[in-house]
């Protein structure tokens, strides 16, 4: 065993002082060895200090603050159906809703079997089911800072037994022009708490953040931020921007590939190359922030239960996305800053699964593929487009041949269902421009 394996074996969520309701909801979710950010962050939490941690999604940080917050909190838990019982005892800040649902989900998973109660609140669906839940009363809340502010202004929500805030994706959100309302809600908020604030990146508005509001934090990092960038395998394909959704077609079809999440720049060609694909009769979804809430979530369930083929987002959408197993990510376009391809390509190869990255650039986007190989440090590899299978033939029927012979032994059994997608189409005549 190599001295860091030893290190690695050596902890364990045994090892954390964590309650045994904890751990026994951790284990059921196949949880064996804490991540680094939680071998770091747990204790400091259960410490009782500020923490300001810098850790992307995929890390495993959300465990690493609701764990021991739960823990923290456990000794309030009870059963009494009166909400005065209830107080929000826990705020968790995120910036988008599909990461504000992901970390309640976890919340819920994390406490599974503890009395306790959490709920949460997003924008863009109506209020009066969120407010139900607020007025039944939760331990622990988590929120888009919009629709929190909406209930804390008609007054479903008291916020004054707050003892610990979570600011999750804290660069992200003020990225997204939060920052006046973080201001109001943490002039809502007791002084006396515990705040943790985890952040992707440390900028100077992140560290001045920290110094307001945070209160003598010690800092944790653990993971640079082209670290995805290292372990996640990168293709090139160079192709002309008229030729990229045939080459999309091609690159899934050929590389047998059950699912990928497909990045344009923005929410119109999001839209279109998601028309453009439906019409070539791939099943497929859009998300990206004009999409109603009910839509986004539709998309994104069918995406994760494996109706949805190809899931087309755009950067701040597909942000904080945890999609297990997502063993493909595909850059129609490249962005503009790359730091968000580092972003996208975190999205796959998470907890140590192996990924793959593919990027289809123009001539006209070469200028952003030298910044990414900038950014990331290393030059990207630029490779031939594969081409898929030929056809089968006609007079063999189609279903048996194509999962028959050499292409069935070659494929693991979840890319047979590549093999769903309909055959490649060459230039339909629907006008798809
Ligand atoms: P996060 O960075 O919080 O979005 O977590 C990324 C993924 O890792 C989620 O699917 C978690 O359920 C999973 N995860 C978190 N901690 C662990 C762990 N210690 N062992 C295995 N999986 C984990």
């Amino acid at each position: 065993m190599t001295e860091s394996a030893a290190l690695e074996a050596a902890s364990s969520f045994e090892d954390l002082d964590l309650s045994r309701e904890i751990l026994q909801a951790v284990t059921e979710l196949g949880y064996t060895t804490p991540t680094p950010i939680q071998k770091q962050a747990i204790p400091l939490v259960l410490s009782g200090r500020d923490l300001l941690a810098q850790a992307q999604t995929g890390t495993g940080k959300t465990a690493a603050f609701a764990l021991p917050l739960l823990q923290r909190i456990q000794p309030h838990a009870n059963t009494s159906t009166s909400p005065a019982r209830h107080p929000v005892r826990a705020l968790v800040l995120a910036p988008t809703r599909e990461l504000a649902i992901q970390v309640h989900d976890s919340v819920v998973a994390y406490s599974r079997y503890l009395p306790l109660r959490s709920t949460v609140v997003y924008g863009g669906v109506g209020m009066d089911t969120q407010e139900a839940a607020l007025r039944n009363g939760v331990e622990i809340l988590v929120a888009t800072p919009g629709r929190l502010l909406d209930h804390a202004g008609n007054k479903t929500l008291q916020l004054n037994q707050v003892q610990f805030l979570v600011l999750d994706e804290a660069d992200r959100m003020l990225d997204m022009g939060f920052l006046p309302d973080l201001k109001r809600i943490l002039a809502l908020l007791p002084k006396q708490r515990q705040t943790l604030l985890f952040s992707a990146t440390f900028s100077d508005e992140i560290t001045r953040l920290a110094q307001n509001y945070l209160s003598n934090p010690l800092k944790v990092e653990v993971a640079r931020r082209n670290t995805a960038a290292e372990t996640v395998e990168q293709v090139v394909h160079k192709v002309r921007e008229d030729d990229k959704l045939d080459a999309l077609l091609d690159v899934v079809r050929a590389r047998g590939l059950p699912q990928a999440l497909v990045f344009t720049r923005t929410k119109i060609s999001a839209d279109k190359l998601g028309r453009r694909l439906q019409r070539r009769g791939v099943d497929v979804a859009v998300i990206h922030g004009d999409k109603a809430q009910v839509d986004r979530i539709t998309a994104l369930d069918g995406f994760k239960q494996g109706r949805v083929k190809l899931l087309v987002a755009t950067d701040i959408a597909a942000r904080g996305l945890d999609i297990a197993e997502l063993p493909c990510v595909i850059n129609f376009e490249l962005p503009y800053s790359p730091e968000d391809y580092v972003h996208r390509i975190g999205r796959t190869g998470r907890a140590g699964a192996s990924g793959l990255a593919i990027s289809l650039v123009s001539p006209e986007e070469e200028k952003l593929l030298a910044g990414v190989e900038r950014f990331i440090n290393r030059s990207l590899t630029v490779s031939p487009l594969p081409r898929p299978e030929p056809p089968p033939r006609a007079s063999v029927p189609q279903e048996a041949q194509t999962l028959s012979g050499p292409v069935r032994q070659r494929l693991a059994p979840r890319q047979v269902c590549a093999l769903l997608l309909p055959p490649v189409q060459r230039k339909d005549s629907a006008g798809e421009s």
